[in-house]
C-alpha cells in the first residue's frame, strides 16, 4: 500500500512499527491518556498513544458530561478536592468557551430530607467561594418559585430548593477526549486506536511493549524510554502483566444514564436527591434529556445496564417530575453505563473505612522511578488539565527533555482566531445552511467541533456549496464534515462515528438511524469499499437495544 492511499490510522501504525524509540508510550486513550499525550507532545516530547478500543471507547464515553467541583464532596469533608476541582472547572470554562459552558443546577429538596433547603443554599455559597466566585451567584428557591420556573417539577412534597452553577461539556465527553488526541497528533504524537498492549518488559534502559492491532491481529513491538499506564479501570491488570508494583489500586463504582425524549425545554440541570440519598440529575443533551446516575460497587470493569438499573432511574424520575405520561422503559432512546475507577491505597484500601458513596474521586499518579513507569489512577474529566500538567512534570523529572516546557498545550485558539472565523462565516452567510434539526447556528457548531479546522470547512463550502448539505437526514452532519472526519478523525467502525465523534447514536433512535437517508453515503465516504461491511457490523449487533425498545422503535418507524 502506498502512503497516499493509507488511512491516518494505517500510516500511524506503520510508524509505530518502525522501531523508533519514543520518549513515552501511553497505554489508553481515555481522558487521562489523551491529556498526557496532548501535554507531552505540545511540550516537545516524542510520544505514542495506543488504545485497544476506540479513543474514549470505555469509561470516558459514559460520564455525566459535567465539569464540576463536586459540591457533594463537601459533605464528606473533601474540601481540598472540591477547591481543586472548582479551580479546574473554572480553567476549563475559561479555556474552552465553546466546549465547556457554565450551567445552572436547579435543585428541589423534599420535606424531611437530611438537610433543609436553607442549609444547603448556605452550602452553595461556600461552594461558590471555593470556586473564587467565578460563576453566577447561588439563588434560594421557594416552592412557589420552583413551580413557576420549572412547572415540570413535582412540588407537592417539596420544602424548597436552591440554584447554583457548575459546567457541562456541550458536545459530549468522548468528543472532548478525542479533541485532545487530535491536538496531540497535530503536535507530532503517533496515536492509533484498536491497538492493544499485551504487556511490556524492560530491556536495558527501555520499555518494549508488545502491541496487537486488534483489527488485523498483527503483533509488533513499540520501544519507549517511559511507559505511562493510563488504562483507566484496567490500570491494575496492565501493571500485573508488566510486573509493576504500585501503592494504589482501583475499586469500581458502576453508574448508568438513560437518554429519553426532552423533559424540559430549559437549558439547566434539574437536580434531586434519589431514594438512595445520592444526587440525581436531569441533564439537557441537545434535543434529548439524559437522566442519571447510579452508584453501585462492582468487582469488574465490564458492566451493562440491567432492568433493575432502568427501573431505579425511571422510578426516581417519575416520582419527581410530572410528565403527560410517566416515563417507561420503551421511552429509552439510548443508554450509557460505565464504572468510575476510584483510587484507594493498596494496603487496607478496600474502601470499607468510608461510606462507599463518599469514596474520594481524586487522582493519584504512582511513579516507579527505577523503571521509568507511571500509573494514573482515578481522576475525572474535570481534572484533566491537572493530570496533563502533572504527567509532564513527572516525565521531565525522569530526565526527558521538554524543549517547550512552558507551552500551553490546552485551550481553544485565541479569541482573534475565533473572530476571524466568525467574520468569514458571516461573509458567506454560513448560518443559512443550518439544518432544521439543529438547536444552534451552524457557525457555532462547526467552531466548537473543529476550531482551527473549521476554516477548512468554510473553504470547502465556498468552493462547492453542495458540501454544506446535511448528509444524514434527521441529524445535522454536513457532507464536508464527514469528509473531514474520514481524513482526520481515525474512524474505524460506524460506532466510532455515531457514538463518539458525533452523538447521533445517543439522540436518534437506532431504527431511525438505520433507515436514515444518506447514512450509506456517509459510510461510503468513511469506509470506501468496506461501507456495507461496517454498516452490517454496527446494525447486525442488537445488544444495545432491548427487545422492548426495538418494538417501540418499530412502531415509531411505522
Ligand atoms: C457514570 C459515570 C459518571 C461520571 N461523571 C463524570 C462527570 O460528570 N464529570 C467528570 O469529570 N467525571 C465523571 N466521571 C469520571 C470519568 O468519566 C472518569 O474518571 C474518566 O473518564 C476515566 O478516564 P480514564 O482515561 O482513566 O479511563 P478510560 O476512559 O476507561 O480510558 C482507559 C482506556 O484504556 C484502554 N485500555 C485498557 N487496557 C488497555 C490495553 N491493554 N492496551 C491498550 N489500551 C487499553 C481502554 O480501552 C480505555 O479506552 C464519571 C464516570 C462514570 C462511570
Amino acid at each position: 500500500m502506498t502512503t497516499d492511499s493509507m488511512t491516518l490510522r494505517e500510516s500511524n501504525i506503520a510508524k509505530l512499527r518502525e522501531g523508533v524509540v519514543y520518549d513515552a508510550l501511553i497505554i489508553g486513550g481515555g481522558i487521562n491518556g489523551a491529556v498526557s499525550a496532548a501535554a507531552l507532545s505540545g511540550k516537545g516530547a516524542r510520544v505514542a498513544l495506543i488504545d485497544k478500543r476506540d479513543f474514549a471507547g470505555f469509561t470516558s464515553q459514559q460520564s455525566s458530561n459535567l465539569a464540576w467541583g463536586g459540591i457533594k464532596y463537601l459533605e464528606s469533608g473533601d474540601y481540598l478536592l472540591v477547591r481543586k476541582l472548582c479551580l479546574s472547572r473554572n480553567e476549563l470554562i475559561r479555556s474552552y468557551p465553546s466546549r465547556v459552558k457554565e450551567i445552572r443546577f436547579f435543585a428541589t429538596i423534599d420535606r424531611g430530607f437530611r438537610f433543609s433547603p436553607f442549609f444547603l443554599w448556605l452550602g452553595t455559597w461556600v461552594y461558590w467561594l471555593f470556586g473564587n466566585g467565578f460563576t453566577r451567584i447561588p439563588r434560594f428557591l421557594t416552592k412557589d418559585r420552583i413551580h413557576r420556573e420549572e412547572p415540570v417539577v413535582k412540588t407537592d412534597k417539596a420544602a424548597g430548593g436552591f440554584e447554583y452553577s457548575d459546567a457541562y461539556l456541550h458536545d459530549n465527553d468522548s468528543r472532548f477526549v478525542f479533541q485532545f488526541v487530535r491536538s496531540a497528533m497535530d503536535r507530532g504524537c503517533i496515536a492509533a486506536n484498536y491497538v492493544e498492549s499485551l504487556g511490556a518488559r524492560r530491556d536495558g534502559e527501555l520499555w518494549i511493549t508488545r502491541a496487537r492491532d486488534t483489527r488485523t491481529g498483527e503483533t509488533f513491538e513499540i520501544r519507549s524510554k517511559i511507559l505511562i499506564n493510563a488504562a483507566g479501570p484496567f490500570v491494575d491488570d496492565h501493571n500485573q502483566v508488566t510486573g509493576e508494583q504500585t501503592e494504589h489500586q482501583h475499586l469500581f463504582s458502576k453508574g448508568i444514564h438513560l437518554i429519553v425524549p426532552r423533559i424540559t425545554p430549559h437549558q439547566r440541570i434539574l437536580t434531586f436527591f434519589a431514594d438512595d440519598g445520592r444526587l440525581f440529575f436531569v441533564i439537557p443533551m441537545g434535543v434529548r434529556t439524559c437522566i442519571g446516575t447510579t452508584d453501585n460497587r462492582v468487582d469488574t470493569p465490564e458492566t451493562e445496564v440491567t432492568d433493575a438499573d432502568r427501573d431505579f432511574v425511571l422510578e426516581n424520575i417519575n416520582k419527581r417530575v410530572a410528565l403527560a405520561a410517566p416515563l417507561k422503559r420503551e421511552d429509552i432512546i439510548a443508554e450509557r453505563c460505565g464504572v468510575r475507577p476510584l483510587v484507594v491505597k493498596r494496603q487496607g484500601g478496600d474502601g470499607s473505612g468510608r461510606d462507599w458513596m463518599q469514596l474520594s474521586r481524586k487522582h493519584e499518579i504512582d511513579v516507579d522511578r527505577a523503571h521509568a513507569h507511571l500509573s494514573i489512577f482515578g481522576g475525572k474529566l474535570t481534572d484533566c488539565v491537572n493530570v496533563g500538567n502533572e504527567v509532564a512534570r513527572i516525565v521531565a523529572g525522569l530526565g526527558i527533555d521538554l524543549p517547550h516546557a512552558g507551552y500551553r498545550w490546552y485551550g481553544e485558539p485565541h479569541r482573534s482566531v475565533y473572530e476571524e472565523y466568525m467574520h468569514q462565516a458571516r461573509l458567506m452567510n454560513l448560518d443559512s445552511y443550518t439544518s432544521p434539526e439543529s438547536i444552534e447556528p451552524l457557525s457555532s457548531r462547526l467552531w466548537r467541533r473543529y476550531d482551527q479546522q473549521a476554516f477548512e470547512l468554510l473553504a470547502q463550502i465556498r468552493e462547492d456549496p453542495r458540501r454544506a448539505e446535511v448528509l444524514i437526514k434527521g441529524t445535522d452532519y454536513l457532507r464536508c464534515e464527514i469528509q473531514l472526519a474520514k481524513r482526520q478523525e481515525m474512524i474505524v467502525t460506524l460506532e466510532d462515528f455515531l457514538r463518539r465523534r458525533s452523538k447521533i447514536a445517543l439522540v436518534v433512535p437506532r431504527r431511525q438511524i438505520q433507515e436514515a437517508e444518506g447514512l450509506m453515503d456517509a459510510c461510503e465516504i468513511l469506509f470506501g469499499e468496506a461501507a456495507q461491511a461496517r454498516y452490517a457490523e454496527y446494525f447486525g449487533e442488537s445488544r444495545s437495544v432491548t427487545r422492548a425498545q426495538s418494538r417501540h422503535l418499530e412502531s415509531d418507524a411505522a
